[in-house]
C-alpha cells in the first residue's frame, strides 16, 4: 500500500457499529473511523466537562481579597467617595468570607449576609462601584431598575426577573449566578408614600418591597428563564439567593430634610443662610436606618440591607479628576480612539476646566462630561479618517466655539 492510499473502515473504532447501522461514519487516518453516535456522545462529554471546569473556577472568588485590595481596585475606577469605597470593601470582604466559611455544624455561628444600601445623588458612582466590584471578583452581575418592578399580578415586571438577568449574565450556570452581584437601582422610588403603613398596600411601593424581601433575605426562588410574566406553563429555574450579594442604590431626594430634622437643625428652605450651611455639610453622611425608614422603606427591607453608605455630590475637582484620572477615563478613551486613526489628540488644561465648569454649571454631573466631550469632538470625529498623521490640540477656544450654541436641557436628557 502506498503512503497516500487511504484505508477505509466499515466499523466505528469506538463503538464497533457497522457503517450500515449509522448515519455517518467519519474516516480518519490509518483505518480509524468514528460514527455519528460517538460524535454526539463525545460532544456531550466535552460540554459537561467544560461546565464542571467553569463551576470550579466560578462561584466565590478563588482567593479572598482583603478590604484594602478591594478598595485599591475600586480607586482605579472611582474618584473620591472614600467612605463608600471603604464601607463596601469591608462588606464585600465579609460577604465572601461568609460564603467560604459556611457553617459545618449547627453549633457554628452563621454569619448574616451583608447586603448594601448606597444613598447618594444620581451620577455620583453608585452603579460604577457595584459594576467594578463584580469585575474585580469575576462574578456575574445584573442591574435591575426598581421602578419597573411591581408586585405579582400587576402590570410590570415580577421581581423574579431580576434573577433572570443574573442567570443570563451567568450563561444560565445556576451555581455561578448564585454567587453573583445584583445592583437594584432607584430603590428610593418604591418607597411607601408617607410615614404610616397603609391599610391598602400600594402597588408600586410597599407591595414591591414585600416582594423584594424574599430575594434579599435568601430563599429559593422560581425564576422564569426568559423573563417576562410568570405563567404556569413555563419551566422555572430554581435559584437560591442566600449567597447573592444585593447592592441597592438611590438618590433619596428629600432624605436630607429628614436627617436635618433628626439632627435638630433647621430644615432646608427656611433661610438662605441656614440652607447654605446644611447643604455644605452634606447631610447624607449622617444617614441612619431610621431616616431611611422614615423616607418610606419598610423595616424588613432595611433589616436586609444592613450596610448603609453614602456618596458625596461631585465638586469641580472631582469632575476634572473623573475626566482624566480613572483607568478608563474619558479623555484617555478619546486619545486612544483618535490614536487608532493615527492622530494625536491633546487637551489643554483650560479646555478641560471649561468642560468641567460647563458640566458643573448646568448640573450635568459626571454623565454630562461624556455628552459634552462627545459634542466637542463630534465634527472632528466625522472627518477623522481623512486627517491621519496629524495632531489635534483641543484648547479653550476650540471648546468655547463648540459649546456656544449649547442646549444643556438636551444634554441632560442624554446624560
Ligand atoms: P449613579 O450614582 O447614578 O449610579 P453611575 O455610577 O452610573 O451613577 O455614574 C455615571 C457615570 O459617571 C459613570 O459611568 C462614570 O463614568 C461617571 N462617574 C460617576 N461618578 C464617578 C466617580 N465617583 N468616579 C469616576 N467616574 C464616575
Amino acid at each position: 500500500m502506498s503512503p497516500n492510499e487511504q484505508t477505509y473502515s466499515r466499523f466505528c473504532s469506538f463503538c464497533g457499529r457497522e457503517s450500515d447501522d449509522v448515519e455517518v461514519l467519519i474516516q480518519g487516518p490509518d483505518g480509524v473511523a468514528i460514527c455519528n453516535f460517538c460524535v454526539d456522545e463525545a460532544r456531550e462529554m466535552i460540554s459537561s466537562l467544560r461546565k464542571e471546569k467553569a463551576r470550579t473556577k466560578a462561584g466565590a472568588p478563588s482567593k479572598l481579597l482583603k478590604p484594602k485590595e478591594i478598595y485599591d481596585f475600586l480607586s482605579q475606577y472611582v474618584i473620591g467617595q472614600e467612605e463608600a469605597k471603604k464601607t463596601i470593601a469591608v462588606a464585600v470582604y465579609n460577604h465572601y468570607k461568609r460564603i467560604m466559611s459556611a457553617p459545618k455544624s449547627d453549633k457554628d455561628v452563621e454569619l448574616e449576609k451583608s447586603n448594601i444600601l448606597m444613598v447618594g445623588p444620581t451620577g455620583t458612582g453608585k452603579t460604577l462601584i457595584a459594576r467594578s466590584i463584580a469585575k474585580l471578583l469575576d462574578v456575574p452581575f445584573a442591574i435591575a431598575d426598581a421602578t419597573v418592578l411591581t408586585q405579582a399580578g400587576y402590570v410590570g415586571e415580577d421581581v423574579e426577573t431580576i434573577l433572570t438577568r443574573l442567570l443570563q449574565a451567568a450563561d444560565y450556570d445556576v451555581e455561578r449566578a448564585q454567587q453573583g452581584i445584583v445592583f437594584i437601582d432607584e430603590i428610593d422610588k418604591i418607597a411607601r408614600k408617607g410615614d404610616n403603613p397603609s391599610i391598602t398596600r400600594d402597588v408600586s411601593g410597599e407591595g414591591v418591597q414585600q416582594a423584594l424581601l424574599k430575594l434579599l433575605e435568601g430563599s429559593v426562588v422560581n425564576v422564569p428563564p426568559k423573563g417576562g410574566r410568570k405563567h404556569p406553563m413555563q419551566d422555572f429555574i430554581k435559584v437560591d439567593t442566600s449567597n447573592i450579594l444585593f447592592i441597592a442604590g438611590g438618590a433619596f431626594d428629600g432624605l436630607e430634610k429628614i436627617i436635618a430634622k433628626r439632627l435638630n437643625k433647621q430644615a432646608v428652605g427656611y433661610q438662605n443662610k441656614s440652607r447654605r450651611k446644611i447643604d455644605d455639610e452634606n447631610l447624607l453622611r449622617y444617614v441612619t436606618p431610621e431616616d431611611v425608614r422614615k423616607f418610606g422603606l419598610i423595616p424588613e427591607i432595611i433589616g436586609r440591607l444592613p450596610v448603609i453608605t453614602h456618596l458625596e455630590p461631585l465638586d469641580k475637582k472631582a469632575l476634572k479628576n473623573i475626566l482624566t484620572q480613572p483607568k478608563n477615563a474619558l479623555i484617555k478613551q478619546y486619545e486612544y480612539l483618535f490614536g487608532l486613526d493615527n492622530i494625536e489628540l491633546q487637551f489643554t488644561e483650560d479646555a478641560l476646566d471649561l468642560i468641567v465648569d460647563t458640566a458643573y454649571r448646568f448640573r450635568l454631573g459626571a454623565r454630562g462630561l461624556r455628552s459634552l466631550t462627545e459634542l466637542i469632538l463630534r465634527d472632528t470625529m466625522f472627518d477623522l479618517p481623512e486627517k491621519e498623521g496629524t495632531k489635534l490640540i483641543v484648547d479653550k477656544k476650540f471648546v468655547e466655539n463648540k459649546l456656544q450654541h449649547l442646549e444643556p436641557e438636551k444634554l441632560k436628557l442624554s446624560a
